[in-house]
């Protein structure tokens, strides 16, 4: 028997097809630019099809990433009419994300109806984060009425990652631990994690808040929207003002140049100022809330990198820690700069806090909690 994982974002689906039992991967792939899914989903089980010696009948579960599961689903569920409903019903919590999740969700309980249909969301590592966290300092009725809390995302990639530091901290982490997670990649984010259950993370409402991604703002005065829609601010219009923080800021838009931080460091080492902007201006709000959430860990036991620019860019690691040393962060320059998309500790001698690089995977992490529902349901 297999499993497929399906992963449908706004313009691409990936997936990975896994042997049920040994977790083996049969066949990893992705549709970029998808504009019809149903024809690009079909396209995917077609050459699946080919792939599976007994056809589709040998799928047994299709694991389904879903951006926002709201705070109603804290694990993974067994999809049915309700849970479905339920997804439905965060979709104006994420407009450019769960519907391309609940497209794929239908088309596979349509074409694969003797398979279970499993969501896993990106948003229950991030449920047991507590009041004070939570909540933004608006008016309670306000905010309850429409829902306007700190969800935070990317939790597979952080679930995945802490658990992986937690193996690697071995009997340290035994009852308490203090695990700081960095998903670094197109979206950035981070994570607080105290005896294994996430306590802040920096993404928020939506995946706009926190740090400087490739092309979005992270962090601002909310006040700066206000402005922009002002006569005095340019008189953007509402999806101007979404547009701009969402696609044309971030490195791209203080560097005038990129969004990609190699790009970025290229130029930067040719002299480029606005790639150098760019650069510092991430690297800081980094640093920020790496200390930030070793205030609220009371001190952290493990510092981790992952995702695109955490795995691969030994430059920006060293700049966001650089400085950190009398707070005991303290990294070891030469094993840093060798490892690239390998899991690697890159700890420096007398640091108090753990450094690794740990790549994510996110669709193994998909994978296993499909296979634990099944599991569990005979
Ligand atoms: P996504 O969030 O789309 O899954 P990734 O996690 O693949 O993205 O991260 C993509 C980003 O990773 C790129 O935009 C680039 O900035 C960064 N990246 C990838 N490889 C490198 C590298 N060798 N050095 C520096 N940055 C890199």
């Amino acid at each position: 028997m297999s499993i497929l994982v399906l992963n449908c974002g706004s313009s691409s689906i990936k997936f990975t097809l896994y042997e049920k039992e040994s977790g083996l991967i049969i066949h990893r792939g992705m549709e970029d630019r998808v504009t019809d899914y149903d024809q690009s989903l079909e396209k995917i089980l077609s050459d699946l099809e080919a792939l599976l010696p007994g056809g589709l009948l040998t799928l047994e579960a299709v694991g389904h990433r879903v951006v926002h599961g709201g705070r109603r689903f804290r694990h993974p569920h067994l999809i049915d009419a309700e849970v479905l409903e339920g997804v439905k019903s965060c979709t104006e919590l994420a407009p450019l994300h769960n519907p391309s999740n609940i497209r794929g969700i239908e088309f596979a309980a349509r074409r694969l109806p003797d398979a279970h249909q499993i969501a896993v969301f990106d948003t229950s590592f991030h449920t047991t984060i507590p009041p004070e966290a939570h909540h933004y300092a608006l008016p309670v009725k306000i905010a309850k009425k429409y829902r306007i809390h700190r969800y935070g995302f990317h939790g597979i990639s952080h679930g995945y990652v802490h658990g992986r530091a937690l193996q690697l901290l071995g009997d340290m982490s035994e009852g308490r631990s203090g695990v700081i997670t960095c998903h670094l990649g197109n979206g950035c984010s981070m994570a607080a994690v105290k005896n294994g259950r996430c306590v802040d993370t920096s993404m928020g409402f939506t995946p706009l808040e926190g740090l400087v991604m490739g092309t979005r703002s992270g962090d601002l005065d909310p006040a700066i929207v206000h402005y922009l829609m002002s006569p005095e601010g340019g008189a953007f219009t509402d999806e101007e003002v979404h547009d701009l923080l969402n696609r044309e800021s971030g490195l791209k838009g203080l560097s005038g140049l990129s969004s990609d931080v190699r790009d970025l460091l290229e130029a930067r080492s040719r002299g480029h100022a606005g790639a150098a902007l760019a650069l510092s201006v991430f690297a800081y709000r980094l640093k920020k809330y790496i200390c930030a959430y070793h205030g609220v860990l009371s001190g952290a036991d493990a510092l981790v990198f992952t995702a695109g620019i955490g795995e691969n860019s030994p430059e920006m690691r060293a700049e966001a820690v650089t400085g950190l040393e009398p707070l005991g962060f303290v990294l070891d320059g030469e094993k840093n700069e060798g490892v690239r998309g390998v899991e690697e500790e890159i700890t420096g001698p007398g640091s108090k806090v753990r450094i690794f690089v740990i790549p994510t995977d996110e669709d193994l992490m998909i994978y296993r909690e499909t296979v634990k529902i099944i599991s569990a349901k005979r």
